[in-house]
């Protein structure tokens, strides 16, 4: 008889998103006129820009010819694009990253979600509330999370952000072994300060535990002071690995590729009290289970990180971070308190209530779909996140009506 992961059985449904989408249907089956704007989801609404679109066509244009075919690539990833991504992204801003420590990959979902397979069963991991729900459901699946109680799991140890801390919360009072940390932040849009990254560093390093930062939304900073990568701060190359992605960065959401940084300095103990680096681990677990990005993705990654790439992912994410500053001072204006939406392209807006009732109020008054903030976690509650992806006239159509209907 076939036998289930049982683990899969203490999953909480994702009510949230099914959830959104029957109260959107019956809206619209009330008002079948109705002009929908929706600014609940994740997704990037421009296209790749010209100069990826053209190293796209010539990787497919590689493929074409016996002297240019690629096969199965390097495990993980050619060097033209990890050689890049180490100057641009590390190098440039003083960070030493070595192209070795870099692992391509199709998504930061997947490595987010894959890397728990190398702790221990039975380590104790730390996740921010709200969350991106990836890193909790990962570790449910690998039955690290316990079960579910009164709202959470009671093997893991929640990390609340709240308006108090600024969505940024600060290190247990208990030791943990891992903690997922992700800023520019979804859902709330916080970033973290060099202090505040500092404070994680120094507690893992106390703690030799070890710090899966989730960097995702980086390319959207502004402000000089805050931290793009975790390895701006002294000694993290000893206790983090760092997920990025050019989804949200480059229009890379339908195209794929992202990439997890593993320094060489950083290592884990087995049982037997034995010190073994997480590179090798990693390596081991990505080459057991992975073929490599498509060689024309890779090529068109790597246009991302030439002069004209990033001047082009700069013009991209200060339209989105534009539409960000509308949505939060129009939400500001008509009285609600905001945060995020400044180095992020989320705004987090506190719903005075019950983050379902506002839901429900901004379908119904405005036709504009918003995401509750309870789908994030328990500290979710009582505010909804408002995404910035989406074109400027949806945007401004959506804050006319916001203005004249809340
Ligand atoms: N990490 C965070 C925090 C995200 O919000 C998302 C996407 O919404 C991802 C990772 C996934 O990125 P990718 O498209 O590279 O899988």
């Amino acid at each position: 008889m076939l036998r289930i992961n049982d683990n899969f059985n203490r999953l909480q449904a994702s009510y949230l998103f099914v959830e959104i989408d029957r109260r959107v249907d019956a809206f619209t089956a009330k008002n079948p006129d109705a002009d929908l704007i929706k600014l609940g989801i994740g997704d990037v609404t421009m296209p790749l820009p010209p100069s990826v679109i053209r190293e796209f066509h010539r990787g497919v244009d590689e493929q074409a010819s016996a002297d240019s075919f690629q096969g199965y690539g390097p495990g993980r990833g050619y060097d033209f694009l990890r050689e890049a991504i180490a100057q641009v992204d590390f190098a440039s801003r003083g960070v030493s990253v070595s192209p070795d420590e870099i692992f391509i990959s199709d998504g930061a979902k997947c490595d987010s979600g894959n890397f728990q397979e190398i702790l221990s069963p039975d380590a104790t991991v730390a996740v921010p509330d709200p969350v991106y729900p990836v890193y909790v459901d990962s570790n449910v699946m690998a039955g690290r999370a316990g079960v579910w109680k009164e709202g959470r799991y009671d093997r893991l140890v929640y990390l609340d952000g709240t308006p108090e801390n600024g969505f940024v919360p600060s290190p247990p009072s208990k030791p943990v072994d891992a903690i997922y940390l992700c800023f520019p932040n979804n859902p709330t849009g916080a970033v973290a300060t060099a202090a505040q990254l500092s404070a994680w560093v120094e507690y893992a390093r106390s703690h030799r535990s070890i710090i899966l930062f989730d960097a995702a939304y980086e390319q959207f900073i502004r402000d000089p002071s805050i931290p793009h990568s975790i390895f701006e701060i002294e000694g993290a190359d000893e206790v983090a690995v760092e997920f990025r992605s050019l989804s949200k960065t480059a229009g890379f959401t339908g195209t794929r590729l992202a990439y997890t940084v593993v320094p060489q300095k950083l290592t884990g103990t087995d049982s037997d009290g034995r010190s073994h680096a997480i590179w090798d681990l990693w390596n081991r677990r990505q080459s057991t289970k992975f073929n490599g990005v498509s060689f024309p993705v890779q090529r068109a990654a790597a246009a991302v990180f030439t002069e004209e790439g990033q001047r082009e992912i700069q013009e991209l994410s200060s339209y989105y971070l534009e539409n960000a500053r509308l949505i939060r001072s129009a939400m500001e204006e008509v009285g609600y308190r905001c945060f995020g939406g400044e180095n992020s392209p989320y705004v987090w807006v506190e719903s005075g209530g019950d983050s379902w009732e506002m839901f429900s109020r901004l379908l119904e008054k405005a036709a504009v779909v918003v995401t509750p903030g309870a789908g994030f976690g328990t500290c979710g509650e009582g505010f909804v996140r408002i995404s910035a992806f989406n074109d400027r006239e949806k945007v401004t159509a959506a804050i006319e009506r916001l203005r004249n209907n809340l």
